[in-house]
């Protein structure tokens, strides 16, 4: 999305809208949805693994700060699924999320799935979670509201050893 729209965006977001200024701010918004999404790590090894997401890169928020915290690649379950897996097993979803184990290979065409590594600058818009997991420091928003990038979107596929440049 460019600069010049996402400035936009920003400038709708809190000024009074006339009716076809909040028609333009919901077009924007649903093209920085599709944005949010695009900077969740998807592995690039197969054409499969981008369009049926079944592993992606992810951080829990719900330890200390987003930050400094390790990721991994893990099972994309939705939120709902999620939810029944707690119910199901019986399960504390702290535990849940402390113990999901790292997808290592691409379930499609089973290529190693990258090392990951932190992008040398913290990229803007960003979600930062510093609170164990209630609210996004850079929009001051509750992690439910929050439209930043996710917290995913600092982290870059490390091509240093053994990589291809
Ligand atoms: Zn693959
Ligand atoms: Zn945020």
């Amino acid at each position: 999305m460019e600069e010049a729209k996402i400035k936009r965006l920003k400038e709708l977001r809190e000024k009074d809208r006339t009716e076809d200024e909040t028609c333009e701010l919901e077009a924007l918004e649903y093209e920085w949805g599709l944005e949010i999404f695009r900077r969740i790590p998807l592995p690039t090894c197969c054409k499969a693994a981008q369009m049926y997401p079944a592993v992606l890169f992810s951080q829990s928020v719900y330890e200390g700060d987003s930050r400094e915290k390790e990721g991994r690649w893990e099972a994309a379950l939705s939120e709902s699924m999620r939810r029944d897996m707690f119910r199901l097993h019986g399960i504390d979803q702290f535990d849940w999320f402390r113990n999901r184990p790292a997808a290592e290979f691409c379930p499609f065409c089973g290529e190693k799935l990258p090392k990951m590594r932190r992008k040398k600058t913290f990229p803007e818009m960003t979600c930062v979670v510093t609170d164990g997991g209630y609210y996004c420091d850079t929009c001051q928003q509750r992690l439910s509201q929050c439209r930043c990038y996710p917290s995913e979107h600092a982290w870059e596929p490390d091509t240093s050893e053994g990589g291809t440049t």
